[in-house]
């Protein structure tokens, strides 16, 4: 926009090469001005060099071009004078199809503020302008952001103003042929918009299930929503799933199957059809939850973000395990799914956190703290060493909700409620939520949240569901679990990782082993078997519970002699007292 201080123009440069190009100018720069590109994108824990993007920067100043010195990785020195309008210009390459960077092809283009925009030193917090530029050649292209209009034509492309540069790349920008629908949520306007949705897709059933999402979250925070104006951006792709939070928008990526239709399919496509559209609100509510809960009461680590070096809490089982205790509850509260879906899919968090050895390792506020080169960089031994501050969080939040609740004098509900007046929706710490927590309930959670946030022990999980009327119970567990392995079965058995502790890993088994063959038995009755699947392994060894298995590994045939454990079990959730947990859910 002409006049503001720091405006960028984005303009769709070449689809076909993925390319955008920036033009950045600074109104009154200093002398050597400095730029940067941040390394990270909050929401997402992992340094990702966004600078390996960009390319052929230039810098101009009153028509002359200008020197320019790069001084690490992300950062660059101009030699500019003071005072004086400077213009840089660059492109971004953007072939991400991830909710985190940026992409560009001749179906969709996609952006985040922190792939595209140089941060201008010292000038941080001045207003920000950003033109979007439509192209003549894609008449059907629209434009959506969170970011206030300022001048903008009817398919929303023109100029946009943000406050400062935080809330600039706080705000993507979604840019193609997309589905658009909308509704009100408590009076606030909400915008739906969705890139690559099959023509069987049933918007209005998408807008109605949304909306019933974002009035019980609402109410749950208070009468007042802190937004005034929301934007989810859905991708439907063929495979694929993700969320980031924003300030007043969130992007997200589905799998089209995944998507309500219009023409159920028959009733065993249906079901399934169901459950991956239940999966998909969950994530709905898991972003729009985040609008309160990271985006505005936020780790005190994060009051400022540093865009160029990791940003260290131990806070993440708060942030990300709590918004994911509520995902699913809330849906339950919305009317969308009822007791038995919710047990069915908190019973699935509980068995995933049971399944994975590395609970007895790390505790979810070192999980936190790690996040930057654990969580974000799984690997075959991530399940050994590491646990997930996502599903053990949100099994801590589960177990104060329910201690506070068999105590009788409060609940969870409140004391979210709690924190956000005390911290006035903004940065808190940990001894924040133990005063609310002993303000509420009249006594001391100290030694809760030791030992279920700061150490590895189990969670009293057994006791406080059985109190509230939920029945535990043991199913058979499949054979994967019962030998300790995780593998794709794609194209033969191809093992991904071995637990720590299990019968695989003392058979010898590798991460990358692809399993070929049995032998059983022996001299006349010898007999070997090839495998394309795990359960080939029972039908194969009969009654044996001892014999050899082929693996490849490194084009060597390896033999190991593999010993069947006992049969495993997994965790069953029932519906014992309705009532009562009823007091709870609802
Ligand atoms: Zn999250």
């Amino acid at each position: 926009m002409a006049g503001a201080a720091i405006a960028y123009e984005v303009r769709l440069a070449d689809l076909h090469a993925h390319l955008f190009s920036v033009t950045l100018t600074i109104q009154r720069p200093v002398a050597l001005q400095l730029l940067s590109l941040p390394v990270w994108i909050p929401g997402s824990y992992l340094v990702r060099e966004f600078a390996r993007n960009l390319q052929q920067l230039q810098a101009n100043q009153g028509g002359k071009m200008l020197a320019i010195k790069q001084l690490d990785k992300c950062s660059w020195q101009i030699q500019c004078t003071a005072g004086k309008p400077l213009v840089l210009s660059y492109q971004i390459y953007a072939f991400d199809s991830s909710v985190r960077t940026a992409w560009l092809d001749a179906t969709r283009g996609f952006f985040n503020g922190t792939s595209m925009f140089l941060r201008v030193a010292g000038q941080e917090n001045v207003a920000h302008a950003l033109n979007l530029l439509a192209d003549r050649h894609l008449p059907d292209w629209h434009a959506a952001t969170g970011l206030t209009p300022k001048k903008i034509n009817r398919r929303g492309f023109g100029s946009y103003l943000a406050a400062d540069y935080d809330e600039l790349v706080d705000s993507p920008v979604e840019l193609g042929p997309f589905w658009s629908g909308s509704f009100m949520a408590c009076g606030v306007p909400h915008r739906f918009v969705v890139a690559g949705a099959p023509p069987g897709f049933d918007g209005k059933r998408l807008l109605a299930d949304t909306q019933k999402i974002c009035e019980a979250e609402i109410r749950f925070w208070h009468a007042k929503p802190p937004h005034h104006n929301y934007l989810f951006m859905l991708s439907a792709v063929d495979e694929g799933y993700g969320g980031l939070e924003h300030r007043n928008s969130t992007a997200l990526i589905c799998r089209r199957k995944d998507l309500p239709r219009l023409t159920p399919d028959t009733s065993a496509d249906e079901k399934k059809a169901l459950e991956g559209y239940t999966t998909l609100l969950g994530l709905i509510s898991h972003e729009y939850f985040h609008t309160w809960n990271v985006k505005r009461l936020r780790p005190a680590e994060f009051a400022r973000f540093d865009y160029a070096n990791e940003n260290y809490t131990e806070l993440l089982w708060f942030f990300e395990g709590f918004t994911s205790y509520y995902d699913d509850l809330l849906l339950h509260r919305s009317g969308l799914i009822d007791q038995t879906t919710y047990l069915a899919l908190l019973c699935k968090t509980i068995n995933q956190v049971l399944q994975t050895p590395g609970r007895e390792i790390q505790s979810v506020a070192q999980a936190s703290f790690d996040a930057w080169v654990k969580y974000y960089r799984q690997d075959e031994n991530t399940a050994n060493a590491t646990i997930s501050y996502y599903t053990k969080g949100s099994l801590v939040a589960l177990c104060l909700d329910l201690t506070l609740r068999q105590q009788g004098k409060t609940s969870l509900d409140a004391v979210m409620r709690g924190l956000w007046l005390r911290c006035q929706g903004g940065p808190m710490t940990e001894a924040d939520l133990l005063g609310v927590l002993a303000e509420l309930s009249g006594r001391a959670f100290n030694k809760e949240l030791a030992r279920w946030v700061h150490s590895s022990t189990e969670l009293p999980l057994k006791a406080l569901l059985e109190r509230q009327g939920v029945s535990v119970q043991q199913e058979p567990a499949g054979l994967a679990q019962r030998l300790g392995l995780r593998v794709n079965e794609s194209t033969g058995i191809q093992i991904k990782g071995v637990l720590r502790g299990s019968a695989a890993e003392q058979a010898g088994f590798a991460a990358g082993d692809e399993w070929l063959a049995l032998n059983r038995g022996a001299g006349k009755q010898a007999s070997s078997w090839r495998l394309s699947k795990l359960d080939d392994v029972l039908l194969y060894a009969g009654t044996a519970n001892k014999f050899d298995v082929l693996v490849a590994r490194d084009k060597r045939i390896l033999k190991l002699a593999l010993k069947l454990p006992a049969p495993a079990t997994r965790w069953c959730l029932a519906l014992r007292d309705k009532k009562l947990v009823g007091q709870w859910l609802n």
